[in-house]
């Protein structure tokens, strides 16, 4: 090596000299502890959450700086490959909320770092926006070469003040190999700083305003209340189904957009239906979208101009929440009691409570709403924590469908349905009105019994029953998935007598069809909407408004708007009520209610039919009785009672593993380690005991206070001697528990 060149980056040679070039990493990796590395000599210092790229058990890892010479430094230490980011690339709100979640969700804070960050920022490389690379000159004139079209090129970029865009060069006839032979001679480059090119700001002066109503009156007072509000402010709109609460949002959206400040709306992975987002873009000319369906691309695209202030509303999903913004205003939480909300593995998040996070740490307004309130806000309201705002009658007169319970003891069923709901199913449609079904079953039989030895079809990996599929013939394990060809005689006794037992909504189809021969029936469950232009067909001949049959799973319950339904028929109300799962009688009810909300949102009114075995239940008569309100007042009574959340905070410990042993010996182990600052039951079974050949065991783990609670379960994130052969997690404020 000749003595001109610079010396190469090399490791420190002398820690005490260099004792000032240390880094501390968050690795995502599922340990609670950080790395140290020493920054190579022709690097400058990362700053704290910039991205670095670093050496992890032969790997190359995408990191985030921490801290910069931390007192406790480890001096004998790995090298930093490289810094990708030249400042926090969270910005200072979603960093602070990051450490936030590590701690509150005891999360490992490299995972979280993974979890906020853009599938596409995890990769070592800087930010850009995707298709709009920006080259610049970098080089004098004097070295162009002979190359006509390298010096059109060198002078177009002149012209156009020394940089362009990628797209704009294309379009002036260059093309990469023009670049490159460029770039190689020094002459250009491609900009490193990720700058958005400027897309039209959503202008309160572009507001569509032809098609606004008038709010009615109770609207208008639950709008100026909002208005009225400065700072944080967390309202619960409680308003029952169709009752103008998303124009009610439309409205205040348009007051926070023309003060300039920008609005994340988050609804239910199902709700965000091309109506919904339709509805925003008619109203505002335009607002982005976030979702878990978009290419990587695509998603950070949306993640920089949110950040940089470019998207005046973002509608999006459970993981929107975790989007940084430049100038946050207000947050709107659509049917914040949806289980999307609640992400169901690694950092196990609710999308709700983070929003209520966020708008605290921002001192903004934050609207959550609701026809049917989780438990968790409804109390926050009833205990003056969250503004009770009130929509009590539907928008545009439409009135609330009648509920009649369906006495079915002694009855005989055809495809799930009793002869008197067949008979008011005909007699509406001959008045030319549409019918809806809900059974929340997919499949055509919940289980397949021999009729000649009692031999039942069970999945060799849960135990639990088969579902037996007509479309395509199968048997498919509804809990892990596995499948199984139908046969024809009982695999025990071999005797042709193979019983399907139960309804599912491939089976209410057929008897619907046989009874109903002239009348479409449309089944909407998760096996007929995997293509979204099969549904989008569906919907389409329904809104249509013939009369028509539709069969399907809670898939119906939300989003959807059916004017011309005029009857609703809930096949099955009572298992809900007698499930060992505390929160089953709660979704349940908001099921049977948002399902019920269906019926007759237009001119026509609307009457629910719900099948029980249980007409004197009192659960199910408060519901129907009186209403959704009040069944919540008295459920959460009875949470009271029974030390439950939202009146006690609750974890859940979840171990499996082949042998169950293993699974409920770990649990007794944490168990012990918990002390007797919290109460713990446990371990047990979970509900589902097995899935896909593994035991599951559940500790549940509740306090009296918050911090009583955390206080105890921090130190399980530094449990190391798990058995090898053993899955757990800890989840906090689980919303399933089992
Ligand atoms: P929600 O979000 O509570 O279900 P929506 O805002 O979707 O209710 O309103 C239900 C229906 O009533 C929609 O078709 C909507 O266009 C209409 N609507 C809402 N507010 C009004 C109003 N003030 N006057 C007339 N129609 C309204
Ligand atoms: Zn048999
Ligand atoms: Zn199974």
């Amino acid at each position: 090596m000749s003595p001109s060149t610079p010396p190469p980056c090399q490791a420190p040679a002398d820690a005490g000299r260099h004792a000032r070039r240390i880094v501390r990493v968050a690795l995502p990796v599922p340990l609670h502890r950080l790395f140290d590395y020493a920054v190579p000599e022709c690097l400058p210092l990362p700053v704290i959450g910039a991205r670095v790229t670093v050496p992890f058990a032969g790997r190359r890892l995408v990191g985030i700086c921490m801290a910069i010479n931390p007192p406790d430094a480890h001096h004998k230490v790995k090298h930093l490959d490289t810094i990708l980011d030249e400042e926090n690339i969270f910005g200072f709100e979603i960093f602070e909320l990051g450490k936030w979640l590590a701690e509150y969700y005891l999360h490992p804070l490299g995972e979280v770092w993974a979890t906020l960050l853009p599938a596409a920022a995890r990769k070592p490389q800087p930010l850009r926006i995707p298709g709009i690379d920006r080259w610049e000159i970098t080089g004098p004139a004097t070295n162009l070469g002979r190359s006509p079209r390298q010096r059109a090129l060198y002078e177009t970029l002149e012209q156009a003040g020394g940089s362009a865009t990628m797209e704009a060069l294309k379009a002036a006839g260059f093309n990469r190999t023009h670049l490159r032979a460029l770039a190689a001679k020094g002459l250009v480059g491609l900009q490193q700083q990720a700058v958005a090119p400027p897309r039209r700001l959503i202008e309160a002066m572009n507001l569509n305003t032809s098609e606004v109503p008038d709010l009615t009156p109770e609207q208008s007072r639950v709008l100026e209340t909002l208005e009225a509000q400065r700072g944080f402010a967390p309202a619960l709109l409680d308003g029952i189904t169709g009752s103008g609460k998303t124009e009610v949002y439309l409205r205040h959206i348009e007051t926070v957009r023309r003060s300039g400040r920008q609005v994340l709306v988050l609804v239910p992975e199902i709700a965000l239906t091309p109506q919904t987002l339709s509805r925003f873009r008619a109203r505002f000319g335009e607002a982005a979208v976030m979702h878990s369906n978009m290419t990587d691309r695509a998603r950070l695209t949306e993640w920089l101009r949110t950040k940089q202030g470019q998207n005046g509303i973002l509608i999006g999903t459970r993981s929107a929440v975790l989007t940084p913004f430049k100038d946050l205003g207000l947050i709107v939480v659509d049917e914040e009691h949806d289980a999307s909300f609640k992400q169901a593995d690694g950092l196990r998040y609710s999308a709700r409570d983070v929003a209520v996070k966020r708008a605290r740490d921002l001192d903004i307004p934050l609207i959550l709403g609701s026809a049917t309130p989780s438990f968790e806000s409804l109390h926050n309201a009833l205990r003056g924590r969250y503004r009770h705002l009130r929509l009590t009658r539907r928008a545009g007169g439409a009135e609330l469908p009648v509920l009649r319970l369906v006495d079915i003891r002694g009855q005989t069923l055809t495809g799930g349905l009793c002869e008197t709901l067949l008979a008011a199913i005909g007699k509406h449609l001959a008045a030319g009105g549409q019918a809806l079904v809900f059974l929340n079953r997919r499949g055509f039989a919940p289980s397949l019994m021999c009729g000649f030895c009692g031999w039942q079809a069970r999945c060799r990996g849960c135990e639990w029953p088969m579902t037996m599929h007509r479309q395509p013939p199968s048997l498919i394990c509804h809990h892990c998935g596995r499948r199984q060809t139908l046969t024809e005689r009982c695999p025990e006794c071999a005797h042709d007598a193979l019983i399907a037992v139960g309804t599912g909504t491939q089976r209410c189809e057929a008897t619907l069809r046989e009874r109903f021969p002239d009348t479409p029936v449309y089944r909407i469950d998760r096996d007929t909407t995997r293509s979204q232009k099969r549904l989008e067909a569906k919907l389409e001949a329904i809104g249509r408004g013939e009369p028509a049959i539709l069969v399907g799973t809670q898939m119906l319950a939300k989003g959807h708007h059916f004017p011309d339904v005029s009857l609703v028929a809930v096949i099955n109300a009572d298992g809900g009520f007698i499930s060992p799962d505390f929160r089953a009688p709660e979704r349940t009810a908001q099921l049977i209610t948002q399902v019920s909300g269906r019926a007759g949102r237009a001119e026509r009114k609307g009457v629910v039919y719900i099948q029980t075995y249980q007409p004197d239940n009192p659960l199910l008569t408060t519901l129907t009785e009186i209403g959704y309100g009040e069944f919540a007042r008295r459920e959460l009574e009875s949470r009271a009672t029974a030390e439950l959340p939202p009146f006690q905070p609750m974890a859940l410990v979840r171990a499996e593993s082949v042998n169950g042993d293993d699974a409920r010996g770990w649990l007794s182990v944490i168990a012990a380690a918990l002390g007797d600052t919290v109460e713990v039951f446990g371990p047990a079974p979970a509900i589902m005991p097995r899935v896909a050949d593994r035991i599951r065991y559940q500790l549940m783990v509740t306090a009296t206070s918050r911090g009583r609670l955390h206080q105890a379960l921090k130190p399980l994130g530094m449990l190391k001697d798990a058995p090898r052969n053993l899955r757990w997690s800890l989840d906090i404020d689980p919303y399933d528990t089992y």
